[in-house]
């Protein structure tokens, strides 16, 4: 039997990562993948949406200049399209198996199973281990109703040979709108349907209304407050059944949420204990079993469920996972995004705390469409909204414009080093641009 000092199961952003870093301490590690090699984000997740979000940009980016030197709107193709993003998604299996031979670490493809809590089956292969890794990540959930078989997901989206002529989503988490503004944008008929009329509800609402109010200019259509009753196959379109609602479609993509990959792990025999969001673990991220860890998406965790998190655990739980004690896992500042021609971006205290603390806090809501940053690439929609606690602190920020994933990243900086006026205006940034406005908003 082959025999490990650490086995991690999932070769996604949480668990390769882990998998080099235990390799670095001079241990003897195994990976167990029971699918693609390299996981959600660079196969069906962050890297092929944003592959196919760059035909998208481009095209707004003209869009935005029509009568400004330009005349027409250039039109996407799917299939070249496509053709860009498989340039990149090809290669990611094959690029993650090579890294992982050339640094030693043992590779198994197959379903991982736990025998017990130091034995685990993989392609019927039985592998032990002194300590284990959970990163197995999580998948689509389907919605519960009549006809759910007929619904697809995000990565049937992801690799879709021909755009189909309609497209429904059912769901308006973020997933929900970055593929319907893709799908928009290169000449769909996109429906967004959704059970309450909160849609985004981890962004602020008023920001979130603007960018709705943006994506229905854009031809989106929303259907709000709808309870999806069934899908029927009407060959060759679906007809998707709500309370007094019908709609044709030729593609529906269940978008109404993930679910963690923890059935068939057997984690009962292993003593891990889980719920329907994830694997429970402590501050430390160790299970309900000492020699088990787990990281990533497959946490059930209230932070947001992202690459960079899955990054920032993984290097933690190698660490913790070394003999010896660690800190308890402290996360610093999160920005979570809403790609598209116009970006949503926020970092700060969550949208709950907000309103449930909802006297604590006030707000100012600035138009930046002046702002010769945003005026000179004519990004109509941009503003930003901050939020102060009592002491007048920036606690939360929101911004909305071509440029948000950008600012954002520079308003993490300082909120995360607490940065004053006078400490931010100390800088000279380049000009112009996102950053050389810092000082006007701190
Ligand atoms: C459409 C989409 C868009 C996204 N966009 C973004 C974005 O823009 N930015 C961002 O930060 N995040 C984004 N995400 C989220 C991001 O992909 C995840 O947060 C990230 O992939 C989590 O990494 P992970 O390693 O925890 O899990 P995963 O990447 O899901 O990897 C888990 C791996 O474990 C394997 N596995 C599962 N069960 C077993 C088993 N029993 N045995 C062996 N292997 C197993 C799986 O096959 C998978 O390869 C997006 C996700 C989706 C679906």
């Amino acid at each position: 039997m082959n025999t490990y000092d650490v086995i991690v199961i999932g070769s996604g952003p949480a668990g390769n990562a882990a998998a080099y870093g235990f390799k670095e301490q001079g241990k003897k590690v195994a990976i167990i993948e029971s699918d693609l090699w390299g996981g959600t984000c660079p196969n069906r997740g962050c890297d092929p949406k944003k592959m196919l979000m760059s035909g998208v940009e481009a095209q707004k980016r003209v869009s935005t200049m029509i009568g400004k030197g330009f005349k027409q709107v250039p039109n996407i193709n799917w299939e070249d399209l496509m053709a860009f993003k498989r340039s990149y998604t090809d290669h990611v299996p094959e690029n993650t198996k090579t890294g992982l031979d050339e640094a030693e670490i043992d590779r198994y493809q197959g379903q991982a199973e736990f025998v017990d809590a130091h034995n685990i089956m993989a392609n019927d292969q039985t592998l032990s281990a002194d300590q284990f890794l959970i990163a197995t990540g999580q998948r689509p959930a389907v919605l519960p109703i009549d006809g759910s078989d007929l619904l697809q997901s995000s990565t049937d989206f992801l690799a879709l040979e021909h755009l189909p002529k309609r497209v429904a989503f059912i769901g308006a988490g973020y997933i929900a709108f970055e593929l319907a503004v893709i799908a928009n944008a290169a000449g769909s008929e996109v429906h967004i349907i959704h059970h309450n009329e909160r849609p985004l509800k981890e962004f602020d609402k008023e920001l979130v209304d603007d960018l709705v109010n943006h994506l229905e200019a854009e031809g989106i259509h929303f259907h709000f407050n709808i309870n999806i009753k069934s899908i029927e196959l009407s060959q060759p379109n679906y007809k998707i059944v709500g309370e007094g609602f019908e709609l044709m479609t030729d593609m529906v993509i269940g978008a109404t949420g993930r679910v963690p990959n923890v059935e068939g792990l057997h984690l009962d025999r292993a003593g891990v204990a889980f719920d329907k969001r994830g694997i429970q673990v402590d501050d430390h991220l160790q299970t309900t079993q000492a020699t088990i860890f787990a990281c990533g998406d497959v946490l059930a965790k209230s932070q947001p469920k992202l690459t960079p998190v899955a990054g920032f655990e993984a290097n933690y739980v190698v660490q913790a996972m070394k003999a010896g004690s660690t800190e308890k896992i402290s996360y610093p500042l999160i920005p979570t995004i809403v790609f598209g021609d116009q970006r949503l971006a926020r970092i700060g205290v969550s949208e709950k705390e907000l309103a449930e603390h909802a006297k604590k806090y006030h707000s100012q809501t600035i138009d930046l469409s002046s702002w010769y940053t945003y005026q000179r690439i004519n990004d109509q929609g941009a503003s930003i909204k901050l939020v102060y606690d009592e002491q007048d602190q920036i606690v939360a920020i929101t911004c909305l414009s071509q440029l948000a994933d950008e600012l954002i990243n520079y308003l993490l900086l300082v909120l995360s080093k607490k940065m004053s006026h006078e400490e931010v205006a100390k800088y000279i940034f380049a000009y112009p641009s996102p950053a050389s406005d810092l000082s006007y908003f701190i």
